[in-house]
């Protein structure tokens, strides 16, 4: 109980037996106490603020399911604090893992790609992981891992206010949406997340194996684009060959 609520307390009581006509009362020792215990007390801190910082800074201490026993290191995301558009991935690789950030090595450099013929810089946009540690092996997160860090990726999506979430292969989605439907079939479709419109693509690890469905990924980028009211940039046909 807070010490002006005890004096709140003790103040009604006060008034009653005033209303009463009593001139004296008593208090138990105990009673003294405690009130001097009270007054003593600081008072509670106000709920710090929630940032991207003090998000990153919760992972990279969190041990909510056993992901934590193998990283090197979290990888909470990275990029501008008010994009446009977040990119959301499975999961760190084993480079992500050493450096701590998101969608580097081969993948990344595809999703570079993607982002700059979109007509953004990395730095414009968020990329973001469903799960901040590095599943041993590289092999899928299970959906209880996923379940576990999801509240963190929410909590991004709530300060980060994108307008567009694009989801990178069939485990990103999994994660966000809990659907068994493949990502062949979601692809292109918009969907929604906390709000948020969700355009599902290719993972771009996928599109380096098979680089015959860039069309199609594309395709999903375009449809984005357009839900934000912009045009995609003049085609440069030497990297799209890329
Ligand atoms: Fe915590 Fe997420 Fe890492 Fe699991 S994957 S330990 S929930 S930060």
């Amino acid at each position: 109980m807070s010490f002006s609520s005890i004096l709140r307390d003790l103040a009604d009581y006060l008034a009653y037996e005033a209303e009463e006509g009593d001139r004296e009362i008593e208090i138990a020792p105990d009673v003294l106490k405690s009130l001097g215990t009270a007054a003593r007390r600081p008072p509670a801190a106000p709920p710090a603020a929630r940032t991207l910082q003090t998000i990153a800074d919760e992972v990279a201490a969190c041990r909510k399911c056993p992901l934590h026993a193998g990283r090197t290191r979290t990888v909470p995301g990275q990029g501008s604090a008010h994009p446009e558009i977040l990119f959301v991935g499975e999961g760190p690789g084993a480079e992500e893992d050493r450096q701590g950030v998101a969608f580097v090595g081969r993948a990344g450099q595809l999703l570079t790609r993607m982002i700059e013929a979109m007509g953004f810089s990395r730095e414009q946009v968020f990329i973001a992981n469903v799960v901040k540690c590095r599943p041993p092996g590289n092999r899928t997160p299970l959906p209880e891992e996923m379940a576990a860090c999801l509240p963190y990726l929410r909590e991004q999506i709530a300060l980060l206010k994108p307008n567009v979430i694009v989801t990178l292969g069939a485990t990103a989605i999994k994660g966000l949406l809990h659907t068994d439907t493949g990502i062949t079939r979601l692809r292109g479709k918009w969907v929604s997340f906390e709000g948020v419109d969700v355009m599902p693509t290719f993972h771009p690890a996928y599109l380096l194996r098979y680089p015959k469905f860039k069309k199609e990924a594309w395709d999903d980028l375009q449809a984005v684009l357009r839900r934000l009211g912009r045009e995609p940039p003049p085609v440069d046909r030497k990297r799209r060959a890329r």
